[in-house]
C-alpha cells in the first residue's frame, strides 16, 4: 500500500497541495515531480581518482563508486527522492549568510532558522554554518544517484562562495560562527576549555571539512578540493603546538569526524602532515579505553564518541596503526551488543546510559537519534570492509530499514527529518520543519537517504557481494557486469538478480545469507533451475558461472514472524516479520500537525502508559499463534485476540508516520493484565501531576538541555552518579547558571531540584536571577534513591518577566552538591 495517501492534507506543506488535489498523489507522482526537474547528464567523473594514497590495509570488500549503484522502484527510492526534492528547494545563499558575514562581505540572502540561526547578540553559542556541510556532502551523494545537473551547479557555486570568503579572512579558516578569531587564539595559548562556550565548533568544521571532501571525491569539485586543504591546514595548525592533556581537555567538547576527514585529507593530497593533524584529533580517553576491550562508555554523549571512532578505524586502514582499529571493533560491538536498540538505533536524551538500566528508559519521551545511527552505519561499512563478517550486515539491515528508512517523514520537498525515535508505547515521532530546525539529524538526514544505494553490492578481485536485498541496478564496469535486483522486497518474500550486461570470464556471485533464516536453506534458481546451496544463516550462497545477458538468479525470502527479547530490556519484547520491525497502529489521539512538526518530541502529546496495549501470552510461541496477515496488504499484520483493550494493525515501522505506534510491548497473562495496568498508572499519574506544575526543566549534565538552557558556568564539572544519571556540580568558587521559563504569571514558583538520597555535602547558595533565595546544605537521606527539593521563588522577583536564571553558586573554599535535575515548578 501507498502510504502517501493515508496522510491527511494538513499535514502536506503548501507547496505539495497541486499534486494532491490530483487525487493521484502516489510513489509514481511523486517520483515523477522530482524527475521533471532533473535533467539527464553525469556526474562529472574524477580521472584519475581523488585518492593519492594506497591505504596499508587493502579492503578485503570494496565499494562500488557511488552512482554505480542505482535504485530501482520501492521505499528507499521514495524516500530519495523526497530528499532530492528537498535539497532542490533549499537556497545556497541562505546557507551561505553567515559565512560571508564572518568573513566581512555583505550576506545576499537571510539565513535560515533553528540551528542555522546566528547567535544571539552578546553570546558565543551557534552552529551556524553546519547545515552547509551536510548540503555540500547531500548534494554530493544525491548528483551521484540523479545526474541532476542542478545540484551540480550548486556545489560549484557553493564552493567558489566558501573560496572567496576564505580568500577573504585571509588564514584558511572559513566560518559561520561569531567569534571564531577569539576562540583561536585561546585555544593557541592553551586555553582549550574556551571551546564549551561556543557550543561544538569542530563539530560545525568537521562538517564543512566533510561537505567538500565529498564534492571532490564524488563530483571532482578542484574548487572544493583547494577550500578543503587550506582549511584543513588551519585546523592542525591551531592545535599542533598544544600539549597531550591540553588536546585531550578540548576533544572532550564534541567534534565530530575531525579524525577522519583530516586522515581523508591525507589520503587525498599524499601529504603525511595531514594523517599527523589526524592523530592530534584523536580523543585517547575512548580510544585507548576502548583498544583495551574496556566499555566506559556510560555517562557519554553518545554521537560525540560514533564519530570518532570511524576516525580511529580510518587512520588503522590507511596507516596500519593498530590500536585505533581495535578501539573502533570494540566499541561497535560493545555499542551493538549491549547498547543498542531494537530498531538499531542507540542513546537516549543524546547518552549512552547504563545497559542494565535501558528498560527503564523505554517509556521516556526521547529516544535513539537518527544522527548516531547515521554515523553508526558508516563504521559498519568501514569496519566490514576490512572483515567481512556478516554480522556487520545483520546490523545494516536492521538500522537501515528499521531506523533509517522511517527518519524522514513522506513529504517531498518538506525537510521532515526525524531527531529522536521515541521507543514509549502510544506515542509518535516528531519531524523538523522545512527551514527552521536544521537540527543535526536534519544535516545527516539530507544525506541518508541519498545513499541508500551504498552498501547494497560490494565487490573483490573475483565476486560481486549482494548484501542487501532492495531493488537496484548495479554496474561493474572494470568487470563488464550489469546485473538488475528486481524486487518488491519487504513487501515480497523474495528477490530476482537479473543479468543485462556479462563479463566474458567467468565470476562469483555471493548471496548473504541473512540470520532471520535461520535453520533454512537459501532457496536459490538460476533460470528455473535449482541450485543447491550449502550456506548457512550467517554466511553467503556462491554461484560461479560463465553468466549470460538474461540470466536470471531467483532467491527465496521466506520471512518468518518472529518475537525479539534484548537481554538489556526484560519484560518487553518487540515483533519482527524477517528484518522487518512491526510497529503497532495506535491512532492519533490529542495530537495536531504542531505536535508532529517542529520540536523534538510532542512532549504534551503523551498518553498514560497504562493505556497502551498490552500482549496477553505466557510464551513468544503465543503471541506468534494470534498474530495473522492481512488480505491484500503486504506487509501488515493483526493481532487476534492477543493485543488488550483493543487488537491492533501491525505495519512495518519505517511506513508508520504520523501517528501513535508501539514498537516495544509488555507481555502480560490474563489474570494479571488488571493489576500490571494499575501498577503502572499510578506511577504515570507522579510522573504526570509532576509534568502538569513544571514548566521548564534541564536534565544536568547533558549537553543538549544544558545547552538550550543557555549554560554559563564557572570551576563547573559534569559526571554520572548511581544508575548512570548525569549531574552538574561546581567546584570552591565555582558556580553554574541556566535560564528557564517561568510558569505563567501569577503562579507560585518554586526551583526544584533533585539530589541523590546517600550525598552529604557542604552548603551552597541558591540564586534566582541574582538573589539568594535558600543555601541548602546536603544531609544524607539514607535512600538509595534519588530525591527532590523545592525551593519557593519570592513573587516579588518573579514580576513581569517569562524566564528566570537559577544559579547555583558554591562558598569560598567549598564545593556545591551534584544536581541531577532542576525544574521550575508551580507550587499551590
Ligand atoms: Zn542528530
Amino acid at each position: 500500500m501507498c502510504y502517501l495517501l493515508l496522510l491527511a492534507p494538513d499535514f502536506i506543506p503548501e507547496l505539495l497541495m497541486p499534486p494532491l488535489k490530483t487525487s493521484a498523489f502516489s510513489l509514481s507522482v511523486a517520483v515523477m515531480l522530482v524527475s521533471s526537474l532533473v535533467p539527464s547528464q553525469r556526474c562529472a567523473a574524477t580521472e584519475p581518482g581523488p585518492w593519492r594514497v594506497e591505504p596499508k590495509l587493502a579492503a578485503v570488500q570494496q565499494l562500488f563508486p557511488q552512482g554505480s549503484v542505482r535504485l530501482l522502484d520501492g521505499p528507499f527510492l521514495v524516500m530519495q527522492e523526497v530528499d532530492h526534492a528537498y535539497l532542490l528547494r533549499l537556497e545556497p545563499d541562505r546557507l551561505l549568510a553567515q559565512f560571508r558575514v564572518e568573513a566581512g562581505l555583505p550576506p545576499k540572502a537571510k539565513p535560515y532558522g533553528g540551528w542555522e540561526s546566528p547567535a544571539k547578540p552578546g553570546t558565543v553559542r551557534s552552529l551556524a554554518g553546519h547545515s552547509l556541510g551536510h548540503y555540500l556532502s547531500a548534494l554530493s551523494l544525491m548528483a551521484r544517484m540523479t545526474d541532476d545537473a542542478v545540484l551540480l551547479e550548486r556545489i560549484g557555486y557553493i564552493t567558489k562562495e566558501l573560496k572567496q570568503c576564505q580568500d577573504k579572512r585571509g588564514d584558511g579558516s572559513v566560518v559561520a560562527f561569531p567569534f571564531s578569531r577569539e576562540l583561536e587564539a585561546d585555544i593557541r595559548k592553551g586555553k582549550v576549555e574556551t571551546v564549551d562556550n561556543y557550543w561544538a565548533p569542530f563539530y560545525t568544521i568537521h562538517k564543512q571539512l566533510a561537505g567538500l571532501r565529498d564534492a571532490w571525491v564524488y563530483c571532482g569539485d578542484a574548487t572544493a578540493k583547494d577550500v578543503l586543504i587550506r582549511l584543513a591546514d588551519w585546523c592542525g595548525s591551531i592545535v599542533k603546538d598544544l600539549s597531550d592533556e591540553q588536546r585531550e581537555r578540548m576533544l572532550r567538547c564534541e567534534h565530530g569526524g575531525m579524525a577522519e576527514v583530516l586522515a581523508d585529507v591525507y589520503a587525498i593530497t599524499a601529504e603525511p602532515r595531514f594523517l599527523d593533524f589526524a592523530r592530534l584529533y584523536s580523543h585517547h580517553a575512548v580510544l585507548d579505553s576502548a583498544a583495551d576491550g574496556k566499555d566506559n562508555l556510560t555517562g557519554l554523549h553518545a554521537n560525540t564518541q560514533v564519530p570518532k571512532f570511524i576516525g580511529f578505524q580510518r587512520i588503522h586502514q590507511l596507516a596500519g596503526d593498530p590500536r585505533p582499529g581495535a578501539a573502533a571493533a570494540f566499541f561497535w560491538h560493545t555499542v551493538v551488543a549491549n547498547r543498542s536498540w531494537v530498531n538499531g538505533g542507540n542513546s537516549m536524551h543524546e547518552h549512552f546510559g547504563e545497559p542494565k538500566a535501558m528498560a527503564g528508559d523505554i517509556t521516556h519521551d526521547g529516544g535513539p537519534e537518527t544522527c548516531n545511527t547515521y554515523n553508526m552505519l558508516r563504521l559498519t561499512t568501514a569496519l566490514y570492509q576490512e572483515k567481512p563478517d556478516s554480522a556487520y550486515l545483520d546490523y545494516y539491515e536492521n538500522a537501515l530499514f528499521n531506523h533509517i528508512l522511517a527518519s524522514q517523514a513522506p513529504l517531498p520537498g518538506a525537510g521532515a527529518f526525524v531527531y529522536y525515535t521515541p521507543l514509549r508505547p502510544n506515542y509518535a515521532r516528531s519531524y523538523g520543519s522545512d527551514f527552521n530546525s536544521f537540527w543535526c539529524c536534519t544535516g545527516t538526514g539530507m544525506e541518508n537517504h541519498a545513499k541508500y544505494a551504498e552498501f547494497i553490492y560490494t565487490h573483490d578481485a573475483a565476486s560481486l557481494t549482494v548484501n542487501l536485498f532492495m531493488a537496484s541496478q548495479v554496474q561493474w564496469t572494470e568487470r563488464g557486469l550489469t546485473l538488475r535486483q528486481e524486487t518488491r522486497f519487504p513487501d515480497e518474500a523474495a528477490t530476482a538478480l537479473v543479468i543485462t550486461a556479462a563479463p566474458v570470464e567467468p565470476l562469483a556471485i555471493r548471496i548473504r545469507h541473512p540470520f532471520w533464516l535461520v535453520g533454512q536453506h537459501l532457496g536459490v534458481t538460476v533460470n528455473g533451475q535449482v541450485v543447491a546451496t550449502t550456506s548457512q544463516a550467517g554466511g553467503f550462497a556462491e554461484l560461479k558461472r560463465t553468466w549470460k545477458v538474461g540470466d536470471r538468479i531467483q532467491i527465496a525470502l521466506p520471512m518468518q514472524l518472529r518475537v525479539q527479547r534484548q537481554v538489556q530490556c526484560p519484560g518487553w519484547v518487540s515483533l519482527f516479520n524477517g528484518p522487518i520491525l512491526l510497529a503497532g497502529e495506535l491512532g492519533s489521539e490529542g495530537l495536531t500537525q504542531k505536535d508532529f512538526i517542529g520540536p523534538y518530541t510532542p512532549i504534551k502529546a503523551l498518553l498514560p502508559l497504562n493505556r497502551a496495549p498490552l500482549l496477553i501470552a505466557n510464551t513468544d510461541a503465543d503471541v506468534l499463534a494470534h498474530v495473522v496477515p492481512v488480505d491484500g496488504q503486504p506487509g501488515n499484520f493483526r493481532t487476534k485476540e492477543l493485543a488488550k483493550p483493543n487488537d491492533v494493525t501491525l505495519a512495518p515501522f519505517y511506513r508508520t508516520h504520523f501517528q501513535r505506534y508501539a514498537i516495544y510491548w509488555q507481555l502480560s497473562d490474563a489474570a494479571h493484565a488488571a493489576e500490571q495496568q494499575l501498577q503502572v498508572a499510578e506511577a504515570e499519574r507522579v510522573e504526570r501531576e509532576l509534568e502538569a506544575r513544571t514548566s521548564d526543566e534541564v536534565r544536568l549534565g547533558e549537553q543538549q538541555p544544558e545547552t538550550d538552557h543557555l549554560l554559563h558556568c564557572e570551576n563547573s564539572r559534569t559526571g554520572f552518579g548511581p544508575l548512570g544519571k548525569h549531574f552538574r556540580a561546581a567546584d570552591p568558587d565555582g558556580w553554574f547558571s541556566l535560564d528557564l521559563e517561568l510558569p505563567p504569571a501569577g503562579s507560585k514558583v518554586a526551583i526544584r531540584l533533585v539530589y541523590w538520597g546517600r550525598d552529604n555535602g557542604p552548603e551552597f547558595d541558591l540564586l534566582a536571577d541574582g538573589n539568594v533565595i535558600a543555601t541548602p546544605k546536603l544531609e544524607t537521606a539514607g535512600l538509595e534513591d534519588y530525591y527532590a527539593a523545592e525551593y519557593p521563588v519570592a513573587a516579588t522577583l518573579l514580576a513581569g518577566k517569562h524566564k528566570l536564571s537559577v544559579r547555583i553558586q558554591a562558598k569560598p573554599g567549598k564545593p556545591t552538591a551534584s544536581v541531577y535535575n532542576l525544574r521550575l515548578v508551580s507550587v499551590q
